[in-house]
C-alpha cells in the first residue's frame, strides 16, 4: 500500500522546501536591488530614527523595506490616495522592529489600510452581567491578527517625527503583529530562545501589574496608562518607549529594558543622539488628504 497522500491543498515536505527556497531567493534578489534615491530621501526626511542607526543597520533596513514593499499591499481609505511617500514612511518604521533578528517579515500581514486622519470604527464591548455595549470609537490605528494593520496617516507622521516622545503609532501596531506571530496576542512574541520565556513573563508580567497599581493609586508613570489595558497593549506601549525613550526606560525599568533589548536585539539607548529633525515641518504626503473628518 502506498504511503498516505497529502490532502488536497496540503504541501508535501519537498514542496514546502521548494516554496521556502523560492521565497528566500526572491527576497535576496529584492534586497540586492539598488535602493531608490527617492525612497531614501523620504526615509531621511520622515523617519528621523533612521539617522540614529549604524550604517550596517541602515543597509539592512533598506533591504527589509524592499521586501516589505514588494510583499505587502497598501490600501487608501477615507479618500486617501496611497503614494510612495506613505508606503515608504510606514515600511521603514515597521522594519526597524525587524532589524538584526531572524524574521519572516510579518508573515501574517497582507494589507496596510491607511486613513488620512483618525477614523471611527464600530465597537462592541462586553459588560459585566452579560450585557454588550455597542457604538463607535475614534481610532488612530489597529492591528488585526488576520493580516491587516490600519493606520491614520496624520498620526503615522506625528509618531515618526517626534523621536523622543515615546509615542509611535507604527511601532505600536507592528509590535502587535509580532505578538500575533506567536499565537494569540498576549504580550509574548516569539522569543529567540525558549529559555527566555520565564524571565519575560516575570518581568513584563510584574511591570504590567505595577502599571495597573500605579494607575489605581494615581501615581505618575513613564509607561502610558493605555499599557494597563491588557498584556498585549503593555508590550506595544513598552515597545514605543524602548525605541523612543530608551534612556528613561533603561533608568526606570532596567529589567524591562533588558528583556526588550534581548528580544529586539537592538540597544537604542546606545544610538547616536544627534539625529533630531531640523526645524522645517515634515511633508505629510503628496496625495489628497481631504478624507472625512474624524467622527463624520
Ligand atoms: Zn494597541
Amino acid at each position: 500500500m502506498r504511503g498516505a497522500e497529502a490532502a488536497p491543498g496540503t504541501l508535501i515536505p519537498q514542496e514546502v522546501r521548494a516554496v521556502f527556497w523560492l521565497k528566500k531567493r526572491r527576497r535576496e534578489r529584492l534586497k540586492g536591488k539598488p535602493f531608490p534615491a527617492q525612497w531614501l530621501a523620504t526615509i531621511e526626511r520622515n523617519v528621523p530614527h533612521y539617522r540614529r542607526l549604524p550604517a550596517a543597520d541602515q543597509e539592512e533596513l533598506q533591504g527589509l523595506v524592499q521586501v516589505f514593499l514588494a510583499e505587502k499591499n497598501f490600501e487608501g481609505a477615507g479618500g486617501l490616495s496611497i503614494t510612495d511617500e506613505i508606503r515608504v514612511t510606514i515600511a521603514a518604521q515597521a522594519c526597524i522592529l525587524l532589524l538584526r533578528r531572524k524574521t519572516d517579515i510579518y508573515p501574517r500581514l497582507r494589507s496596510i489600510i491607511v486613513y488620512p486622519h483618525a477614523y471611527t470604527a464600530p465597537m462592541r464591548q462586553p459588560l459585566p452581567g452579560g450585557a454588550v455595549m455597542e457604538g463607535t470609537q475614534v481610532r488612530l490605528g489597529e492591528s488585526w491578527s488576520r493580516g491587516a494593520v490600519v493606520l491614520s496617516w496624520d498620526d503615522v507622521v506625528r509618531g515618526a517625527w517626534d523621536i523622543d516622545d515615546g509615542r509611535n503609532l507604527v511601532f505600536h501596531e507592528f509590535a502587535h503583529q509580532l505578538d500575533d506571530e506567536a499565537g494569540p496576542a498576549d504580550g509574548a512574541p516569539r522569543l529567540p530562545h525558549h529559555s527566555m520565556y520565564i524571565a519575560w513573563a516575570r518581568v513584563l508580567g510584574g511591570e504590567y501589574r505595577n502599571l495597573i497599581e500605579s494607575i489605581e493609586r494615581h501615581r505618575p508613570t513613564l509607561l502610558h496608562p493605555y499599557g494597563a489595558t491588557n498584556p498585549a497593549e503593555f508590550f506595544a506601549v513598552a515597545t514605543e518607549l524602548f525605541f523612543e525613550q530608551s534612556h528613561q526606560l533603561r533608568a526606570r525599568y532596567p529589567e524591562l529594558y533588558d528583556q526588550l533589548r534581548l528580544f529586539y536585539q537592538q540597544d537604542p539607548a546606545l544610538l547616536r543622539d544627534d539625529a533630531r529633525p531640523g526645524p522645517s515641518k515634515i511633508d505629510v504626503g503628496d496625495g489628497p488628504r481631504d478624507g472625512p473628518a474624524p467622527g463624520s
